[in-house]
């Protein structure tokens, strides 16, 4: 599958990795929006949310765990953001279901 973040998981393609289990995969986002801008990516292709499945509860479960001992481990203590895109409307770009760890400094919201 042609797929960036498959390749990237695999290490077909280079990456700041930050962390990795047997579930997940983490790497610094290559065009990061705030001083910390990690991405948690599950190893497992699920293409966005709109294709997860009742059996992949456990595994955003996990994905939400591992943010929050990142978030503790980059000293994120002053609070952080986690984005998920879904979608074209959502701004979708990688077609690789992954979380966007942000933190380092405030953000707005509304979003834009
Ligand atoms: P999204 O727009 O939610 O699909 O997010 C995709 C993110 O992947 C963007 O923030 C990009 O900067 C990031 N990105 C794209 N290619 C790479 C890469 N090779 N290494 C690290 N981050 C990447």
């Amino acid at each position: 599958m042609d797929c960036l973040f498959c390749k990237i998981v695999e290490g077909t393609i280079p990456s700041e990795k930050v962390f990795e289990d047997e579930f997940t995969y983490v790497f610094k986002d290559v065009n990061p929006e705030a001083p910390v801008h990690l991405l948690i990516v599950p190893k497992k292709h699920i293409t966005s949310v709109d294709y997860l499945e009742e059996k992949d509860k456990e595994l955003i479960g996990h994905i939400f765990l591992v943010a929050k001992n990142l978030a503790k481990e980059f000293k994120l203590n002053n609070g952080y953001r986690i984005v998920n895109n879904t979608g074209e409307d959502g701004g979708q770009s990688v077609k690789h279901l992954h979380f966007h760890l942000l933190g380092g400094r405030s953000f707005n919201w509304p979003p834009g």
